[in-house]
């Protein structure tokens, strides 16, 4: 098993900076625009997991099927358009245009993120 950065993430990068085996990297396409963690390196410490202000990292058994969104929260996917920008936690500004704001009670199927991130690392 390992864990995996969902379409929850917006780049806080907050999760690589803990990283003990350096297995998290920022995508650096459109196609890619989140962080990702390689499967081959990751040794599943769970050290990542707290860091993530926007809770976007999962064991890959745990990501949800059906995340119900509080609203006010983004999904960060390939094709998606909307803007998105914040500081993250090194006080670095953030700007995304492959964004979507959820609404309060929307549901959302997240485990397309576990092909992405091994996709990604391919
Ligand atoms: S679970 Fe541990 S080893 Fe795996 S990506 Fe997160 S911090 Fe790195």
């Amino acid at each position: 098993m390992t864990h995996v950065i969902t379409s929850l993430c917006l780049r806080d990068n907050g999760c690589s900076d803990v990283c003990p085996v350096e297995s998290i990297q920022p995508g650096t396409t459109a196609e890619y625009p989140t962080y990702y963690i390689d499967s081959s390196t990751c040794i599943d410490c769970g050290a990542c997991v707290p860091e993530c202000p926007f809770h976007a990292i999962f064991p890959e058994d745990e990501v949800p099927g059906a995340f119900k969104a509080k609203g006010g929260e983004y999904i960060n996917e390939a094709g998606l358009t909307g803007r998105y920008e914040a500081v993250n936690h090194r006080g670095q500004k953030v700007a995304l245009d492959t964004t979507r704001a959820l609404s309060a009670g929307e549901v959302i199927d997240l485990r397309g993120s576990i092909k992405t991130n091994a996709q990604f690392f391919k």
